[in-house]
């Protein structure tokens, strides 16, 4: 079917889906492959929903930068496309004393990545706002909100095919091999195996991205570029819980994850998660014994919680660049020309807050797509 064609998207989650929509929108010949039988079966569909602020990142990381204008061009897309979002607005909470320091640092690093509607909340504020909650202090974030994470990924799928993009499902990118100034790239679908020519190939292949990098002959180990599954875990909590708290709820940020944090879903279910923790395979099964974890995480800061009410609900898993006791690593969105692959785009490592910074990265590889161009 496809001798030759300008650009390929490996994968179809809401970076590959919004990184379509831009293409396509520049008038540009984009194709998506994606393996599974529709588009965002995986890490998108897998998550908290939650619209992030940009709060929690290094300044100047691409993480803080990409999240921060990813929410605005998000909130605009919602209004524009009838998505269904609540800018309910997050409080973090510090449960004792000893953490009223970190809400400050985070107030600061905010601050520094462009959140400048942070307000610093006293006991008697924070229970002014939310009289369930039992907290020392709090940082309110007015920004922050959820989404209906479904309705945003058929919208852009919709818009992007509106405007030219071709979407090929059941269809696993196994190959691809530099030609000259093009890539070799070698599908299996149903039918067998074909290969054909792409001028350009966008790596949005999520928990395989890593895989795909090195398929094309470049060294991950030394890129710094192998992946680490990170899985996060929710429980649900009774319906009798509903509307007790209006706000996202987080307690102080743990060193791979968020937090364990109150999610109401626009459906009005309330989920706790997610958990973060390491592991070897993808397996999507809540571990039940993790229960008691969760309910003691709640606890602190959601007193009327209890444990019988907590039933196992679902999991995600982040594509971690981030090994276990590692520090901050940030997004991979690379050019890979000086590796040699000029017209190669990684994008690895896309974990948390990719689902509000998608937008925003979207931009960021149309404008290398449009450098290739000119
Ligand atoms: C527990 C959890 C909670 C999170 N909460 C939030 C949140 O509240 N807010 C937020 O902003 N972010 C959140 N995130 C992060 C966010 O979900 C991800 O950053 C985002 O969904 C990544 O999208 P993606 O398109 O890169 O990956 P994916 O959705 O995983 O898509 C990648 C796609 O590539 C396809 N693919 C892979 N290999 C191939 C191949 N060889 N050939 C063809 N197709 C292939 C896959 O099938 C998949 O469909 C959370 C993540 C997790 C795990």
């Amino acid at each position: 079917m496809l001798a030759e064609i300008d650009i390929v998207i490996i994968g179809a989650g809401v970076v590959g889906l919004a990184t379509a929509r831009e293409i396509a929108q520049g008038g540009k010949e984009v194709f998506v492959f994606e393996k599974n039988r529709t588009f965002g079966l995986e890490t998108s569909s897998r998550n908290s929903e939650v619209i992030h602020a940009g709060i929690y990142y290094p300044e100047d990381s691409l993480k803080a930068k990409l999240c921060v204008e990813g929410k605005n061009l998000l909130y605009k897309l919602c209004d524009k496309h009838n998505i269904a979002y609540k800018k309910s607005g997050k409080i973090i909470v510090a449960a004792d004393e000893n953490e009223i320091s970190w809400l400050e640092e985070l107030h600061e690093q905010g601050r520094k990545n462009g959140v400048d509607d942070l307000v610093l909340l006293s006991r008697t504020e924070l229970k002014k706002l939310e009289p369930n909650i039992e907290a020392r202090a709090g940082l309110l974030s007015p920004s922050s909100g959820i989404l209906d994470s479904y309705a945003l990924l058929k919208s852009l799928y919709s818009q992007a095919r509106e405007k030219g993009a071709e979407f090929v499902f059941d269809t696993e990118v196994i190959g691809i091999e530099r030609a000259g100034a093009k890539y070799k790239v070698q599908i299996k679908d149903r039918d067998g195996i074909s290969v054909f020519t792409a001028h350009v190939v966008v790596n949005c292949a999520g928990l395989n991205s890593d895989k795909i990098a090195q398929l094309t002959g470049i060294d991950i180990a030394k890129a710094g570029y192998k992946l680490h599954y990170c899985k996060g875990e929710y429980f649900s909590l009774d319906s009798k819980y509903r509307n007790l708290v209006s706000r996202l709820i987080y307690p102080i940020p743990e060193q791979v994850g968020h937090g364990i944090h109150w999610r109401q879903g626009l459906d009005g279910r309330v989920l706790l998660g997610p958990s973060a923790h390491y592991v070897d395979a993808i397996d999507y099964t809540v571990d039940e014994t993790y229960k008691q974890y969760f309910y003691n995480s709640a606890k602190r800061f959601l007193p009327f919680v209890e444990l019988e009410d907590l039933a196992p609900e679902s999991a995600g898993i982040r594509p971690k660049l981030q090994e276990p006791g590692e520090a901050f690593r940030d997004f991979v969105i690379a050019h890979e020309k000086k590796a040699g692959f000029p017209g190669l785009i990684n994008l690895i490592g896309i974990e948390s807050p990719g689902l509000t910074a998608a937008p925003a990265i979207a931009r960021y590889v149309g404008r290398i797509i449009d450098e290739l161009f000119d």
